[in-house]
């Protein structure tokens, strides 16, 4: 059954982040094909994630392994795991993601390659903190080339670049403009990982003028939800 009322209300908040997101691209001289919108459906039903499908987006976040694998059961795309990593998930995760952004310790890039298995390829962004707290994840800056190094050694590893979030209570702007030096540097060394995933509802417009290339975007599209995570 499809649900008229809920699919026009996505649709809606769609159109108009997909609107801002084109707005954030000319005021960044930037190319809106350039960036990939990435739907946050963590904690939202599946009826949503299908409607998102039919309304054209491709990609998809998940932050729990048993909720994404679930999901990606059930609706076709590219998947995308954004949450914090246990070791003992690392199989499983890699089971039903084609992506992942989280990645921010040495010891988990071996254990992930074995589990994507011989002929498949995994993207991977490696995860960089912006505060240096351990709160919300990452790796030191410091630690970011030895980091790329090890993954560029597992060819079931395809590194994709970095991905950061913006620390909390803080302004975004400031918090991005030391990403983007953070990128540039990690760019010029590793000029085939180049994308860089970061901006999620709050803070996107300011991640597009400091070259993000993967969004990820949740409540600004499917509402605020009851059980954040
Ligand atoms: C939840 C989450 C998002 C999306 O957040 P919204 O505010 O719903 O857009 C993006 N990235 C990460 C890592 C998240 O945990």
């Amino acid at each position: 059954m499809v649900d008229v009322a809920r699919t026009e209300v996505i649709a809606t908040n769609l159109a108009h982040v997909q609107s801002q997101i084109n707005q954030a691209c000319l005021s960044a001289s930037r190319d809106p094909s350039s960036i990939t919108l990435i739907g946050v459906t963590k904690t939202y039903p599946v009826s949503d994630i299908k409607i998102l499908a039919g309304l054209g987006v491709k990609d998809f976040g998940e932050n729990r392994d048993s909720e994404g694998r679930e999901k990606a059961s059930q609706v076709e795309g590219r998947w995308h795991f954004q949450g914090q990593i246990q070791s003992n998930k690392l199989a499983s995760i890699a089971s039903w993601a084609d992506v992942v952004h989280s990645l921010d310790d040495m010891g988990h890039v071996p254990r992930l390659a074995r589990a994507v298995g011989e002929g498949k390829k995994m993207g991977v962004f490696i995860q960089v903190s912006l505060d240096n707290s351990v709160g919300r994840g990452g790796l030191a800056p410091e630690f970011l080339s030895e980091m790329a190094q090890l993954v560029l050694t597992f060819p079931a590893l395809l590194l994709h670049g970095l991905m950061a979030v913006a620390p909390l209570g803080e302004n975004p702007d400031e918090a991005f403009s030391r990403l983007a030096v953070i990128h540039s540097v990690f760019s010029q060394q590793f000029p085939f990982a180049s994308a860089l995933s970061a901006g999620m509802s709050q803070d996107f417009e300011s991640a597009i003028s400091h070259g993000a290339t993967h969004l990820r975007i949740g409540s600004s599209i499917l509402g605020s939800r009851s059980n954040p995570l």
